[in-house]
């Protein structure tokens, strides 16, 4: 029988937790909402999604370099990026049950519902008639143009309203929805309010209103206020890219999905600073470079999907999404912004300084139009770990959990087992490790039988499991099993390093770019 979403999702933190991905943060203390500690494993597998994207990026790109800066900056500069007066989210409260929702979010998921009864009329029709061709069944049956109509009514009103900034009318429109509690049931809604995100602190010894300072709620920033130093220390001609990997923090309102959306999570940014006129042709040429990136990991062409934005944030002049299926729906993963000069110009008025780049072919000076890949390090954690988790039943009908991710990204890559504690096989087994260990986190286990062994780093993610036995003393070979195929075959030790490299090492996704 099939696992319900909601089930499949409590399965995957409950996972996560088992197996040292991912705890809840200061779990003794019961918790911190919406903020969460990576494990062992976790930490593991986020540094090699992390490095995956950084080689990508930097070392693959020769134009594009990488910095390192730092969470609090000037606070003028929030001032100047907008966040100080426009870093807001639209908030509802419900008056019965006191919960506090997103009004977008609200109206998003009530679009949703609409969509997944066009799927159903899709699926029923599917199943009915043979030959079956979707693309014409959407353009002409009845009740999908009828909730097609609705879908679009529903967000022109709402892009309408937010870029009036009319808050009376969003809210009417979640009256006009018909749009209940999830947690009371009722319609009994408050006025919708504007929320700034952004987290506050002071520096220095005295608190008051001068030594405000806030924690970056997005790490493009710090790449804009250094354009020029990496510019001119970098030597770099247009186009060329900053990248940056870090924390950011947000004041989140509707903090649920564990990891999907925090108050603390990591950025993977990178700015493309390119000649005005241009940015649209680097804004498409982006799009399909990062979505090729996500299709390298394997998870399945079919779990992504790019989806405009409906309402473009004020510095944009062109914006999408790149969406992933999570176990709770499509939702963002990544977002790419053809952010034209507005935070260069910005930064220029607020600090007086000139961000402009010389252009020696036209003999002017100019200020880059900037093409964004900004990417959640913690929502494609999400995104891998929840493709990667399954049950599968065996031939037997016994069961296994495997998590099978993408071999180069996981926390162990191999394990090596003794057959039996004894005979020199533990010494064998660590003489192999010592081999490895240089290149490839190798785990050691001589615990239970080698079955439970392999279900034990099944369940981890490790790809690959050796197995050291009476014939490797005579002939200096083992078993390599293979985690998603079950198969085991025999090779020479001195093969071993060579057949991981190319399996799973970064190099190895790299390569497959
Ligand atoms: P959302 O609409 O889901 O709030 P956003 O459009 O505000 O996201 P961006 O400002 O474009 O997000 O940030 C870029 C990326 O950072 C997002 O695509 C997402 O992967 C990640 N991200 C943003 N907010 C969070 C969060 N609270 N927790 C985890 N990741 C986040």
């Amino acid at each position: 029988m099939a696992i319900k979403p909601e089930d499949f999702f409590k399965n995957v933190i409950s996972h996560c937790k088992e197996y040292g991905y991912i705890f809840q943060s200061s779990e003794i203390y019961d918790g911190l909402s919406a903020v969460y500690d990576y494990g062992q494993n976790g930490a593991e597998l986020k540094k090699n999604i992390r490095e995956y994207w950084w080689k990508a990026m930097v070392q693959l790109n020769d134009n594009i370099v990488g910095i390192d800066a730092s969470i609090f900056m000037h606070p003028t500069t929030w001032k100047a990026s907008g966040h100080v007066d426009a870093f807001n989210d639209p908030l509802i409260d419900n008056k019965d049950s006191k919960k506090r929702y997103r009004a977008d979010v609200l109206i998003e998921e009530h679009v949703a519902k609409i969509e997944d009864k066009i799927e159903k009329e899709v699926d029923k029709a599917k199943k009915r008639f043979e030959g079956f061709d979707e693309a014409m069944f959407r353009s002409t049956n009845a009740r999908v143009l009828e909730y097609q109509i609705k879908i679009n009514d529903i967000n022109n009103r709402f892009k309408t309203a937010l870029n009036a900034g009319d808050l009376a009318e969003v809210k009417q429109l979640i009256v006009d929805l018909e749009i209940v509690c999830p947690v009371s049931g009722t319609k009994n809604w408050t006025d919708v309010r504007q929320f700034n995100l952004m987290f506050s602190t002071s520096t220095g010894a005295v608190t008051d209103e001068s030594n405000i300072i806030y924690l970056r709620p997005e790490t493009a920033q710090d790449i804009f206020v250094n354009y020029l130093n990496v510019q001119k220390t970098g030597r770099m001609k247009l186009p060329f890219g900053i990248a940056q990997t870090g924390k950011a923090f947000r004041n989140e309102i509707v903090a649920r999905q564990f990891i999907f959306r925090m108050r603390e999570f990591e950025q993977m940014e990178m700015q493309f600073f390119v000649k005005p006129g241009t940015e649209m042709q680097y804004y498409e040429e982006w799009k399909t470079k990062r979505l090729n990136w996500h299709l390298s990991l394997g998870l399945g062409k079919e779990h992504y999907k790019f989806h405009d934005h409906l309402k473009l944030a004020h510095y944009a002049n062109a914006a999408c999404d790149i969406e992933f299926q999570f176990p709770f729906g499509f939702k963002e993963l990544e977002g790419i912004h053809s952010r034209t000069d507005y935070d260069l110009k910005q930064h220029e008025q607020f600090s007086g300084k000139k961000l402009q780049y010389f252009d020696v072919e036209k003999n002017e000076s100019y200020v880059p139009y900037v093409v964004e890949t900004s990417v959640g390090l913690d929502r494609l954690f999400l995104s891998i770990l929840s493709s990667a988790l399954k049950e599968e039943t065996l031939e037997g009908g016994d069961t296994r959990t495997v998590l099978s991710l993408p071999p180069a990204l996981a926390p162990i890559k191999v394990a090596v087992f003794p057959l039996v504690k004894k005979d020199g096989l533990p010494e064998l087994a660590e003489k192999i490790i010592n081999t490895l260990k240089f290149d490839f986190n190798v785990t050691y286990d001589e615990k239970d039988t080698v079955g439970k062994r392999y279900r034990r780093q099944d369940a981890i993610g490790t790809p690959y499991c050796v197995t050291v036995d009476h014939q490797s003393l005579e002939d200096n070979t083992v078993t390599i099993r293979n985690r998603d195929t079950m198969l085991q075959e025999r090779m020479n030790i001195t093969a071993i390093y060579t057949f991981l490299e190319e399996r799973v090492s970064i190099k190895s996704l790299l390569k497959s770019l």
